[in-house]
């Protein structure tokens, strides 16, 4: 019998996480923030007879401490393995952590990770680095003026989001700065088997989707999936490293596994793939849409004006100011980009 076990770790104003038992020895932290523009991971802890491995690191080394702290509550087990399912920074920037509290940690990831890491992922350090100030000074001002980012009076899910999102940027931008890049020590290209006792951990990449490498883990014996940002509540995120086309078929690869617990990136975990096929009408709706719209031989521009997202966003946002703002900044805006490019050059 499965025992779901919940947790409060931390309650101020919701930042933290609230650990889950999804089965004999294997946990998920599940994010308490509130939806907004800023993001922390959740993790989840295979603990075996021996060793641990744990899934993702996060936004920052401060947070990762605390994930730390819960694991050491439940085992004092090494952890062996740090999994990073792929390379953006709130799944990797707390990677230093594990390493300074267990030096015979060994990080995993997809091959394309030292290329994505040394190049996209450096430059978006960089500018999240240069911009974060200014980001958090506009929170502030939202804040202060009661006028939301969209123009409209500042909603409570609005002002919670935005407090929430400020504690996460100052965490990061306070030692992103000074942190050494971790690559991967183990790296895989198309699925890697871990046999631990009787359990076995099968990481596999499934194809392009949220990036160029995700890697989901998948835990046949006990049917939990770790989907890593593949997939991501409320809100999706397609952003401008994502294949929206390819996104949509490896989804559907991912939903044809017998899983009864699906641990996404961000969000709570799922007990059924409802979340996920929603995800993939998105995806196939957006696609389908820009694929018209530059056979039509439209422009990225004129595209972005034409393609028509508000039916494909409803299940998502509903009545929300604060969804609306981050559907249109990390699904309308950067994934009609990324599905035109995509168009243009399908990713192989
Ligand atoms: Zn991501």
């Amino acid at each position: 019998m499965i025992l779901f076990l919940c947790v409060l770790a931390k309650a101020s104003f919701a930042a933290g996480f609230t650990l889950h038992q999804l089965a004999d020895g294997i946990y998920a932290t599940e994010r308490t923030e509130p939806a907004g523009l800023m993001f922390d991971a959740n993790n989840v802890f295979i603990i075996n007879e021996a060793d641990v491995i744990v899934v993702d690191s996060n936004i920052s080394p401060d947070s990762s401490k605390e994930v730390l702290a819960a694991l050491r509550k439940l085992t004092n087990k090494p952890v062996r393995y740090v999994i990073n399912t792929h390379w953006h920074e709130d799944h990797i920037l707390g990677n230093s952590v594990w390493r300074d509290a267990y030096p015979g940690v060994e990080f995993i990831g997809h091959v394309q990770t030292h290329d994505d890491l040394t190049t996209t992922g450096a430059s978006n350090r960089k500018s999240l680095l240069e911009s974060g100030a200014d980001g958090v000074a506009s929170l502030r001002e939202a804040i202060r003026s009661k006028v939301g980012l969209a123009g409209t009076p500042l909603t409570e899910e609005e002002r919670i989001s935005h407090e929430s999102d400020i504690f996460l940027v100052e965490r990061y931008l306070k030692e992103a700065g000074a942190l050494p890049i971790i690559e991967p020590d183990i790296a895989l290209d198309s699925e890697l088997v871990l046999q631990r006792g009787q359990r076995r951990i099968d990481i596999r990449f499934l194809g392009a989707a949220h990036t160029r490498s995700d890697l989901v883990v998948w835990l046949p014996n006990e049917k939990i999936l770790i989907a890593g940002d593949l997939l991501v509540w409320p809100i999706p995120l397609v952003g401008s490293t994502s294949y929206p086309a390819a996104y949509a078929e490896t989804l559907k690869k991912l939903s044809a596994l017998p899983a009864t617990s699906i641990v996404p990136g961000h969000g709570p975990v799922f007990h059924d793939d409802h979340y996920l096929r929603q995800m993939i009408v998105l995806l196939d709706g957006l696609t389908a849409q820009v694929k018209a719209a530059k056979a039509r031989g439209e422009t990225l521009e004129q595209a972005a004006k034409s393609v028509d997202l508000s039916a494909l966003r409803q299940p998502f946002v509903g009545d929300s100011i604060l969804l609306k703002i981050i559907f249109n900044m990390y699904v309308k805006s950067s994934g009609i980009a990324a599905a035109y490019q995509e168009a243009a050059a399908p990713v192989k």
